[in-house]
């Protein structure tokens, strides 16, 4: 048979010697659909977290605990701004006076452990 290509390199385990890791993380853009574009700053001090993409220019500000990892303010945002598309798609009907009590809006998932 033929050459096999080396390709069969694997990207950098976590497991690695732990580098003092920079607060910055790079993210794809669920708008641009850049790859690395999104950049989530964790501030702890502040207790703050910004996620920017320099690209399109979306932002998204959050809250930061100690626990708090640059990965979890994105998965909010994904979720955030699927939550925004979908009322934004939800079809807006006139309010028709009814005596019927509208229940809430199912409280969107932030205990799912
Ligand atoms: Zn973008």
């Amino acid at each position: 048979m033929g050459k096999r290509k080396k390709s069969s390199r694997k990207p950098a385990a976590a497991s690695a010697a732990r580098r003092r890791e920079p607060l910055d993380t790079a993210f794809t853009c669920l708008y641009c659909h850049h790859d690395k574009s999104v950049t989530v700053r964790l501030d702890r001090k502040e207790g703050i977290a910004q996620l920017v993409c320099r690209v399109c220019d979306q932002r998204y500000q959050s809250k930061v605990n100690h626990l708090t990892e640059p990965i979890d303010i994105y998965s909010e945002w994904i979720d955030a701004a699927d939550a925004a598309q979908k009322a934004d798609q939800a079809p807006r009907r006139p309010t028709a006076s009814s005596s019927r009590a509208v229940p809430a809006a199912p409280s969107v998932g932030s205990d799912d452990d």
